[in-house]
């Protein structure tokens, strides 16, 4: 165990997690994997990554570990569970938490970490999975100060705009107020390009041009053009924006917060998921706007 963090554990290798622990390898950190389904772990191992087989297994004789799995409970597994890194991680090492989950659990599993002299920051990022593989993602961490100084190198290597939001559940709130935006701009954009088709307009020419503007968003930009040209594949998939979208709901119910506009995106990607699309990214919304419009996007006009 060193202060300066050298060796990293890394549990969940899915659209996300692979080329973040890449990013680590490439920036010289020694990386300790660890996927639920073995083989996902075979392209990284030859890249030089050790394996681990459980997720206790990856905390054992690391500085850091970092977990990015789906959701509330498989992190409360991976961390807590029989095989989890709270049996097996020295202490004075830190659990850094970069998957998207609710903020009330992160600061329970902070607690039980802490007993043990484990700290934990939690740390989702934003910027897809073109972010992750650029080493470009948007970090926002909560906990400690002294962690988050620590572990600064480490977030250095995976994204670009990195901030200390505030102590244990900041990280995961400022996430939840990310993805109120995510949802409702590709709501916007959806909207958006189905007025330019039935206007008829040449959707790559609008695509441009409202990117130099005003209405330029992150999901105008990436979205846009896969909405265009039909590619539904995730990128980030609906099943998790609507986890996401639920965790919103669940922190605005405890603030009596109404939440409009997102609730009006939520239905929207419910009735997509409806259609069978939960496992395509979520730029496929635009099959339920269809839906209801009685227009398509690739159709003549
Ligand atoms: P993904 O491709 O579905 O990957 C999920 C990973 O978690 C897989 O490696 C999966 O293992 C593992 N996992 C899930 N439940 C587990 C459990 N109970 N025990 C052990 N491993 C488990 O998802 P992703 O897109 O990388 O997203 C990961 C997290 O990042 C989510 O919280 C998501 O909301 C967030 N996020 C995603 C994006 C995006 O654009 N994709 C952007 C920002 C944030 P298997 O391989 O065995 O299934």
């Amino acid at each position: 165990m060193s202060a300066e963090i050298k060796k990293v554990g890394f549990v969940g290798l899915g659209i996300m997690g692979l080329p973040m622990a890449r990013n680590l390898i490439k920036a010289g950190f020694e990386v300790k994997a660890y996927n639920r389904t073995s083989s996902k772990a075979d392209q990284l191992a030859a890249e030089g990554a050790l394996r681990a087989e459980t997720p206790g297994a990856a905390a054992e004789e690391v500085d850091a570990i970092i977990t990015m799995v789906t959701d509330t409970s498989d992190v409360e597994d991976v961390i807590l569970g029989k095989e989890g890194i709270i049996h097996r991680a020295e202490s004075g090492a830190v659990v850094i938490d970069m998957s998207t989950i609710s903020p009330k659990a992160t600061r329970k599993m902070s607690k039980a970490l802490a007993e043990r002299g484990i700290g934990m920051l939690d740390a989702p990022v934003s910027g897809g999975d073109v972010g992750a593989q650029k080493g470009t993602l948007t970090i926002m961490v909560g906990g400690r100060e002294q962690d988050y100084t620590r572990a600064l190198p480490v977030f250095e290597a995976m994204g670009k705009t990195i901030t200390h939001v505030g102590p244990s559940g900041a990280g995961q709130c400022t996430k939840l107020c990310n993805q109120v935006l995510v949802a409702i701009h590709l709501v916007a954009v959806s909207e958006s390009l189905l007025l330019a088709k039935a206007s008829g307009l040449d959707l790559h020419k609008t695509l441009q041009v409202l990117t130099g503007g005003a209405a330029n968003s992150w999901s105008l930009q990436n979205l846009g053009p896969r909405i265009v040209d039909g590619d539904h594949n995730p990128g980030f998939m609906v099943r998790l924006l609507l986890k996401d979208l639920r965790l919103v709901m669940e922190a605005a119910a405890d603030g009596d917060l109404p939440l409009i506009g997102a609730s009006m995106a939520q239905q929207m990607f419910i009735a997509v998921q409806k259609m069978g699309c939960g496992d395509l990214g979520t730029q496929s919304v635009i099959r339920a706007f269809e839906a209801v419009s009685g227009r398509t996007i690739t159709e003549p006009v």
